[in-house]
Order: structure tokens, then C-alpha cells, then sequence
């Protein structure tokens, strides 16, 4: 009995030390970035890797991912409310990636907008039975509490929407298929300074899910303007975005020519994945495991070109 009730308590004092351990930074005034670390999905998921965060305006409050677990959404939530009562008018997703969606849940009774691209509902809908079975395997969550919130608004390819917290817009523009298929940026107009979801990642390998061609395409357009900041999907937000553009567009370049090479000279799928890009590992975090996911995924598909 009394190692029950020290356990319990244990348990209440860590998941008490957790939800305050979310760490959160203001990066500029009444925007928000918790950072997630660089683990892989593989080892340790936690479901706390990828940027989350949320920008407070005059009026209401836009959530900008919201994490892989609703745990981790209501952490965000209970940060949000540490800073502001206003109410949280919409939850924007970046893309569909599993890290990104799931803390949706959590911002129910907010009744907020749920904002993403219109290619986000069917993906969310096309990998949810491979998505809970992640979340189960690595996290232990039961599949009824993997809960998809899919988009109440959607943004057309090549649509630019405007959304107003009050005295402060965001612009939100929704892509051709790149990182996925469903990519959208977030830009706070008054800052200028633009979230990219996984279209940038910094310090850790860039993952690919879409079309390579694409992907450096909407990077092209992407550092076309100037920024103050970038906050990446994974990685440190950067006053630098030129540098942090030009170096995720460099991975994939070299990536896809390598491909290219490889085929043309018979170079097995299974040779390319042991070998290519391997000069590049001491430029990303997490290299070797991602760099050989993205081989696998794009030898294939260019295959057939
Ligand atoms: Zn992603």
C-alpha cells in the first residue's frame, strides 16, 4: 500500500515537473516558440520534436502546431493561458506530419478555427491508421485517444489568406506539394517574421514526404523576401534566413543530383542509401538515419523520370 501511494506520488510530481518543463521563448513581442528536441522517431519518441508555439494579438491568439500528444497540447495551453485570457480564435497546422497534429485535441473547447492546407484533411485521414499505430508503439497511446482534429478552414494551393488577431494579421499561404503535399507558411506581418513549418528545418536533417523538385522550387519562392526571423519546423529560429534557405535547399540539390548520378551509372538502391551524401553528415543533426529515409524515398520515385 505504501509503495502504491509513493509511486502515485512520484508519478504526480513528474508529470508536475514535466508540465513545467515546456520550455517556451518569446521571440518577439507576443510570439511564442517552444522548441522540441532533435530526437528521431525511432529512438525515444516523445512526441515532442518539432516547433510549436502561438502569437498573441490586440484581440485573439493563433495557435501555430500544436505537438504529437494532446499531453503536450494542453501544456501549450496552459502556457498560453500563463500569458493572456484572450480567446484562441484559430489552430494552424503547418502539415500533416504526426509531431505537428496531434496536441489539436487539446484546443477543442477553445472552439477556435482550425486552420490548414486543403490537401490536409485527406492526409490526416489517409495515415491515421498508421499514425495511432505509432503513437501506440512508441508512446503506449491508446488509438482512441490519438484524436484528429482535421481543418474547419482550408487554404487553397497558391492562396494567400489573411488572418486578424486584432491589430496584428497573419498571412497564410498554402503550396504545391514539397515537404508533403500540404504544406502552409505563417507569416506575422508586423514582425515579418515567417513560420515555415517543415519547409525549413534547421540543425536537423531535412525530412522529404513529398516532391524533392517541389520542395527546392518552394524554397526558390520562399527566400525570394526578406524576413526578420524564421522559425523552422525543427531547429533554432533564425535572424538569419538566407543562410538557414539556402542551406536546407544546398542538402537537397546535392541529394537529388546524387540520385540522379547514382541511377544513370546502375547504382543499386541499396549501394546509394550505404554511400550517398555521406560528406554531408557533419553538417545536420541525426544525419545518417534521415539521410537514408530520404534515398529510400526519393531513388524510387525518381526511377521512373
Ligand atoms: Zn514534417
Amino acid at each position: 500500500m505504501k509503495i502504491n501511494f509513493l509511486f502515485i506520488f512520484l508519478q504526480l510530481f513528474f508529470s508536475v515537473e514535466l508540465m513545467a518543463q515546456l520550455n517556451i521563448v518569446e521571440v518577439r513581442p507576443g510570439m511564442f516558440v517552444h522548441q522540441g528536441e532533435h530526437l528521431d522517431i525511432d529512438e525515444g519518441y516523445h512526441g515532442d520534436i518539432c516547433n510549436i508555439g502561438f502569437i498573441i494579438g490586440n484581440e485573439s491568439i493563433a495557435v501555430i502546431d500544436t505537438g504529437g500528444t494532446i499531453e503536450i497540447g494542453e501544456e501549450l495551453l496552459s502556457e498560453i493561458r500563463n500569458r493572456s485570457n484572450l480567446p484562441i480564435r484559430y489552430v494552424i497546422n503547418t502539415h500533416v506530419h504526426l509531431d505537428h497534429i496531434y496536441g489539436n485535441a487539446a484546443f477543442i473547447n477553445e472552439t477556435p478555427i482550425f486552420v490548414g492546407h486543403e490537401n490536409l484533411p485527406k492526409a490526416m485521414q489517409l495515415r491515421k491508421a498508421f499514425y495511432e499505430k505509432l503513437n501506440f508503439d512508441f508512446m503506449g497511446v491508446d488509438p482512441k485517444h490519438s484524436v484528429q482534429v482535421p481543418p474547419t478552414k482550408t487554404v487553397k494551393i497558391n492562396e494567400e489568406i489573411f488572418l486578424d488577431l486584432g491589430g496584428r494579421l497573419l498571412k497564410v499561404k498554402a503550396y504545391p506539394e514539397a515537404h508533403t503535399n500540404n504544406d502552409v507558411t505563417i507569416l506575422d506581418v508586423n514582425s515579418n517574421t515567417l513560420w515555415a513549418g517543415d519547409l525549413l528545418f534547421i540543425e536537423r536533417t531535412p525530412s522529404i514526404d513529398g516532391d524533392i523538385n517541389g520542395f527546392i522550387k518552394v524554397l526558390d519562392e520562399i527566400k525570394e523576401d526578406q524576413y526578420s526571423l524564421v522559425v523552422p519546423g525543427h531547429g533554432t529560429p533564425s535572424k538569419d534566413p538566407h543562410l538557414a534557405f539556402e542551406k536546407i535547399k544546398s542538402y537537397l540539390e546535392k541529394l537529388r543530383d546524387a540520385i540522379r548520378l547514382a541511377i544513370d551509372n546502375g547504382v543499386g538502391l541499396h549501394e546509394a542509401t550505404e554511400t550517398l551524401l555521406s560528406d554531408e553528415s557533419s553538417n545536420w543533426l541525426l544525419f545518417d538515419v534521415q539521410n537514408k529515409r530520404n534515398i529510400n524515398y526519393v531513388y524510387p520515385k525518381m526511377e521512373w523520370e
